[in-house]
């Protein structure tokens, strides 16, 4: 078994491409575990939700692929991030609109759950501290669980209090008794200073973190020639 898990791909499909290139070099994918977020910030939605359908796999709703699809308002989004929305939303084929509005918010596969923010809350929930992190444990019934949202690559284990700390790109951690809470980082919008595309490698006894350099300035010039918001475009180059 080998699994791609990628989160908040958001519309970024150089990025998502130079992730689904250098998972492969390895080896077939059987599958692609995606956190949510697939769309919003950036230029090619439907592209993305296409390419993401040539795979196998399982997918939950995030917080923008909702609003982009009617199912969530923007009130709570900043406004460069529902000025996205809105025009995400006007772009979506009929075919991508009703992919998004059949996501479901939690799934199950195997060993795994897997949800956009945290089971408590799973459409808003930046799981980021040992308390966000105890509150999602008491409700995961599997050994493992996959979170996306931050944007940020994290390994937290079920320690009293349960304990969070970066993933390293490389970092192989290996799936034993202790219960887990693993993000794979962003796709399409990493925010923990490292510009590349992150998402992590399932091969069945272990999950690997990985970082991938991509073309940066094809994204951002595809932004510009539809007017998105010129921070969303920045940020890309500062990884914030
Ligand atoms: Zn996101």
């Amino acid at each position: 078994m080998r699994a791609a898990i990628v989160a908040d791909i958001h519309s970024n499909l150089a990025a998502f491409e130079a992730v689904l290139r250098h998972a492969e070099a390895g080896g077939s994918l059987d599958a692609i575990w995606c956190l949510g977020d697939t769309v919003g910030y950036g230029p090619q939605p439907n592209e993305c939700i296409a390419l993401l359908r040539r795979y196998e796999g399982r997918a939950v709703a995030g917080n923008h692929d909702l609003a982009a699809c009617g199912r969530m308002g923007t009130d709570e989004f900043n406004a460069a991030a529902a000025q996205a929305v809105r025009w995400t939303e006007e772009q979506l084929s009929e075919t991508s609109r009703s992919y998004l509005q059949a996501l479901p918010m939690v799934v199950s596969e195997g060993d795994f759950t897997l949800v956009h923010g945290s089971l408590r809350w799973p459409e808003w929930e930046y799981l980021l501290s040992s308390e966000q992190a105890q509150g999602h444990f008491e409700l995961q019934r599997t050994p493992y669980g996959f979170v996306g949202h931050t944007h940020m690559p994290l390994v937290c284990n079920e320690a009293a209090p349960p304990t969070l700390r970066p993933a390293e790109d490389g970092e192989r951690v290996e799936l034993g008794a202790e219960r887990l809470v693993l993000n794979p980082g962003s796709v399409g919008q990493p925010r923990d200073g490292d510009l590349r595309a992150g998402y992590a490698l399932y091969d069945g006894d272990s999950v690997s973190f990985h970082r991938v350099e991509y073309d940066i300035a094809a994204t951002q010039r595809a932004m510009e020639a539809v007017d998105l918001p010129r921070w969303l475009s920045e940020r890309l180059s500062e990884g914030r």
